[in-house]
Order: structure tokens, then sequence, then C-alpha cells
């Protein structure tokens, strides 16, 4: 048995009740297997696979805070630091209902192989809890990221593990949370990014993983000898990566007809209004029904199951943007039949594995999201340099040196597929390369 199969093996009865991150190892070592088979005698006696499958340690605590009404409520936290052969654990805090052990499992090792790819100096780690922000006040979330980062504080440091958001987690709960580590440790540190600006947080990092997504997609447009000026595209989520993609795809001459929340989706065909979506959204934090009543061109459809939400419409471009496992291979068939010519990743593993293969061999352009997402954690990285030498930089300098990351991601992940051959319905193989260019650099360090 290839030495592969034998981890596969291992891994699916150690990690049974895991299914994301079964699905994550397996689409990462499937990809890998001609760089493994081309290095197998070594790998096998580092044991390379058993490692890098294995987090340095899985951080679990509970998380007790009053609500409103007096009551104290329990969640549960979690930090998985995955790898650090790198650089210092990184990776962001999701805060959502359905978070559990092997959810942040998937996103902590997704994370290893995103974080090598931004060609700057970040491990892999990734925490959260299953703490509900929904429909709770200011204070009760203070509370809660209080108590949280009361016992995190323990494990995180600038130069040991540094958290930032996720879904769920967004400016203002850093803020809770970097002001309760501060009163613990005494200490006014880069220890977490997405920081307020007037405390260390970097211009441009709130729309950088969106705007990322764009140049990365650019890119790959351009390189095919295609342009998005004048294209449309179906965006899912409305949350900080939605946003910021629409934003972006806009300033390219794109028309964005669609975005999405839980609960149901949008289709505007005059174009999504950038402005209202944020009042929405980021200020009144409110459903998308109130966008719909707002513009007349738009319409609100309830999510039903099975239904292809914003899959079914005829566009250019696909920008799933919420998140993991949204976009299944029905979705996927429905997009190429109406011609789609690429799917990038704003959200992490929002593409299942079937629906993946099937956009691959029908000649989309696919890249996944540890590439084509990587522009947030990117200036994550950007923001602890700037905390480091005590400087802020201008937006544009923050914005051209994502864009330039972006660019080398796209040019690293094509010339890894390049070199192994990696090619899938007349295309490169961006998801092998992804995961090569990634798995290369990591595994270099750790030997
Ligand atoms: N949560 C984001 C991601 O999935 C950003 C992480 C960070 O900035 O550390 O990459």
């Amino acid at each position: 048995m290839s030495y592969v199969d034998e981890v596969l093996e291992q891994l699916k009865k150690k990690n049974a009740s895991e299914p994301e991150f079964l699905q994550a190892a397996t689409e990462v070592l499937d990809s890998l297997r001609p760089v493994i088979d081309a290095n197998e005698q070594l790998y096998r006696k580092e044991a390379i696979l058993e490692r890098i499958t294995e987090p340095d340690r899985q951080i679990m605590f509970r998380v007790p805070w009053v609500d409103d009404n007096g009551q104290v409520q329990v969640n549960r936290g979690f930090r998985v630091q995955f790898n650090n052969a790198i650089g210092p654990y990184k990776g962001g805090l999701r805060l959502h209902p359905s978070v559990n052990l092997g959810i942040i499992k998937f996103l902590g090792f997704e994370q290893i192989f995103k974080n090598s790819l931004t060609t700057l100096p970040i491990g892999g780690g990734k925490g959260g809890s299953d703490f509900d922000p929904k429909g709770k006040s200011d204070r009760e979330i203070m509370a809660f990221c209080q108590s949280f980062m009361t016992e995190l504080s323990k494990y995180i440091g600038a130069d040991v593990d540094v958290p930032a958001g996720d879904i769920g987690t967004g400016a203002r709960e850093i803020g809770f949370m970097f002001g309760q580590y501060k009163r613990i440790q005494g200490m006014f540190e880069g220890v977490l990014t997405g920081k307020g600006l007037t405390w260390g947080g970097s211009l441009a990092r709130t729309q950088a993983t969106g705007y990322g997504l764009l140049y990365l997609t650019d890119a790959l447009w351009r390189d095919h000898g295609k342009s998005l000026e004048g294209k449309t595209a179906a965006v899912s989520g409305s949350g900080n990566v939605a946003i910021y993609a629409i934003e972006k795809a806009q300033q390219l001459g794109v028309k964005v007809v669609t975005c999405s929340d839980s609960t149901g989706w949008i289709y505007d065909p005059e174009g999504i209004d950038v402005a209202l979506l944020k009042e929405v959204k980021e200020v009144k934090r409110a459903r998308l029904t109130e966008y719909a009543a707002a513009k007349s061109s738009a319409q609100y459809f309830e999510k039903k199951n099975g239904e292809h939400g914003v899959w079914q419409y005829k566009v250019d471009l696909a920008l799933p943007c919420a998140t993991q496992n949204e976009l299944d291979l029905e979705d996927a068939k429905m997009l190429v039949s109406n011609g789609v010519t690429s799917v990038t990743e704003g959200a992490n593993m929002p593409t299942t594995l079937e629906a993946t293969k099937y956009l691959q061999e029908n000649g989309v352009l696919f890249v996944g999201g540890k590439a084509a997402n990587a522009g947030g954690v990117a200036t994550s990285a950007l923001e602890m340099s700037q905390n480091s030498e005590r400087l802020s930089w201008t937006f544009e300098e923050v914005d051209s040196k994502l864009k330039g990351i972006m660019e080398t991601i796209y040019a690293n992940i094509s010339d890894a597929a390049k070199r192994y051959n990696m090619t899938v319905g007349g295309n490169d193989d961006y998801v092998a390369g992804a995961n090569i260019a990634g798995f290369e650099k990591v595994v270099d360090a750790m030997l």
C-alpha cells in the first residue's frame, strides 16, 4: 500500500468523528501523491505525513459568561495549534454554533498550507467556540469575549500564536479580546490581528480577504488571456469576505448579481449595491430581507433544502464566500451547464470534493480557498510586521503588497502544478499546485 493510502487509512480510524477534517486531509494528501512518491523513503522515515496531520496541541476549555438576565451560560472554547515549523501559529477564531473540534482541526490544517503560500513566516492554527453571536447584546458579546480570552491568554503571544477574526469574530470581538489580554498580561503586544486602527490594526486588513480573492481571480483570468471587464458574477455570503469581494469585483468592471445569508439569498440583476449591503450587514447587523426592502430591483428568496440558491444563475464567475460545503455536485452541474468560466473560493472549503472534481474535469478554472482567500491572513502577517516595527503603513502600501502577494501565489501554484505535470480538464490543476507549493516549504522546514 502506498504511504498516502496507509496514512489515510490510519486517519479514518483515528478521526472517524471528524468528517470535515478527514475531507480536508484526503483532499490534501491525495493531491500530494507525486511529491510524496518521489520522496517516499525519506518521508516515511521522518513520519512526515503522520506528523503533519497531527496537531502540535489541541486546547479545549470552558467559557462561562453571564447573560443579560443574570443567568450563567457555558460554551466550549478551542485553539488548535497545528504546526509552527515556519512561524508562530496563525489563524482566526470562529464563533458559530456549528463549531466543534473536527471543524477547528480542518480549518487549522488548511491554514498550515495557506499560510505557507502567503510567502510570509506564519505557522498554522485555528480556534473558536460554539457560542452563537446572533441576537446577543453588545454586553453579552463582551462578557463572552473576555471570558474566552481569560483562558486563551495563557497559550498565545506575539511570537507564539496570533489569533484573528473568522466567521462571527470581527473588529468588535477582537477589541474586547485584546483589551482583556492587555489587562491579564499587562502587555501591549501584537497578539491579535484585525485590530482597530487606533491601536495597532492595519489599513486594508478589513478589505484584504475579498480584495485578495479578486486580485488572484484577475491574475488567473489574465493568464488565460481573458478579461474580467464586463463579466457577471455570483457571490455567496454577505459577511466581511463577500462584501469586499463584491466591492473589488465591481472596481474591476464585474457585475455581481447575488449574495446570501444563512436564511436566504438576494438576486439583483442591476448589480449589488455595496453601500446598501454594508449599511444592512455592518452597521445594522440585520438580515438581507432589509436589503431587498430597500432596493426595488432586488428579490429575496428564502432558502429551502436542495435548492441551488445563488448558483442557479448564468454567470461567468462564481465566488463562494460563505462557509464550508456550500457548493455541492448539483450546484456544480448547474454552474457548468450555464457556462461558468471560473470558481475561486473566498471561504474555506466551500466546494465539496465531488463538486471540485466535476468543475475541474469540465474545464472550469478552479482555485481553492487555500490560495484564493490567503489575502486575509497575508495582511494579518503584514499587521504583525507593522506592530513589530512600531509603524503604520498607508492603505496604498498595504494594498499594493497584498496585490503582489496574490499574484505571487498564483504564479507559485501554477508553477508547482506544471513542475509535477498536474493537469485536469485541460488546465493546470491549481488545487494540487496550491497543496504542493504550500507543503514543500513546510516540510523543508520540518526536515
Ligand atoms: N480567518 C482567516 C482565514 O481563514 C484569517 C486568519 C488570520 O488573519 O489570521 O485565513
